[in-house]
């Protein structure tokens, strides 16, 4: 089942592409079954009994009343990709958003947080052989420095995988923004440089006195609130990603903001918490934000 969460009057949807049980040390070599076991707090939601991690990718629908906004795009389906797991998807993302209430036409604004492989998919989809804008009537928004570097860096092979596909066809429809001088897109709805790569951006929700952040890949599992040394191979900077999870738990630690992870398995939000043997962790008793 798909959680929704209320912000003041902001409504969030989670749409679940993948949820899976293992299979993530490529994204985070130092979490080993062995070291993972201690962090007993992750034991249902985010960790089984055998200490494997549980990773979810879905997409977020931000539902301001006004503006629709869909925070990543996952993989998609019929694409061709490098990690087996994720190769030519068939799953039913867009029935279930479509399902959640929101037809693919009705979306205002698209934001990827990055430009990776499982934050672009669904940008577009397949008809009649062509790739095509799954969102016609949005506009895609990248942060200006994320488009810089994945254009100027000859050496990013995974932009080259995913730029014909989940890009180029949106091109007509994308928007760059520069998140340090205008960083409200909407209302309420503001982006945050959160750099692991250099133009990531988490979104942050404010509505009514309450507080969300989307943190994207920042964090990618919550196994680092407690190792927040354990870096991500994803990160093609990891001492910057280090920084930008030291500085954002530490803000967050104690604290009313919801956060709501973008690859976190059900159920996906919580509050930063100080952890007993030092750093934090993700406490996910949220009824009061619940609907
Ligand atoms: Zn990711």
């Amino acid at each position: 089942m798909n959680e929704v969460w209320r912000i003041g009057d902001v409504k969030i949807s989670r749409v679940v592409e993948l949820e899976v049980t293992g299979g993530s040390r490529f994204i985070l070599p130092d979490a080993t079954r062995d070291q993972c076991l201690p962090l007993t707090w992750m034991h249902p939601h985010f960790m089984d009994e055998a200490g494997n991690l549980i990773m979810s990718v879905h997409a977020l629908v931000v539902d301001t009343g006004d503006t629709r906004i869909v925070v990543d795009t996952c993989i998609g389906n019929d694409k061709e990709r490098s990690i087996p797991a994720w190769s030519n998807l068939q799953t039913s993302f867009l029935q279930d958003l479509k399902t959640t209430g929101y037809d693919p036409d009705s979306i205002d604004i698209v934001l990827c947080t990055h430009l990776h492989v499982d934050h672009v998919g669904w940008n577009t989809r397949l008809v009649d052989g062509e790739w095509v804008p799954t969102f016609p009537n949005a506009k895609y928004l990248v942060a200006t420095d994320e488009w810089g570097y994945w254009t100027s860096e000859p050496e990013s092979g995974r932009f080259d995988e995913v730029y014909a596909d989940s890009v180029k066809p949106i091109e007509p429809l994308m928007s760059l923004v520069d998140v340090e001088s205008e960083p409200e897109i909407v209302p309420g709805i503001s982006l945050k440089p959160t750099p692991g790569t250099p133009g990531h951006v988490s979104v942050e929700i404010q509505s009514n006195g309450e507080r969300a952040i989307i943190t994207g890949d920042c964090i990618h599992h919550p196994c680092q609130m407690t190792r927040v040394d354990w870096c991500s191979s994803a990160d093609s900077d990891a001492g910057q990603g280090l920084k930008t999870r030291e500085r954002l738990l530490a803000d967050l630690s104690d604290t009313d903001t919801l956060v709501i992870g973008t690859h976190f398995a059900t159920p996906t939000a919580g509050y930063i918490r100080p952890h007993v043997d030092g750093n934090y962790w993700l406490d996910t008793n949220v009824k009061a934000a619940s609907a």
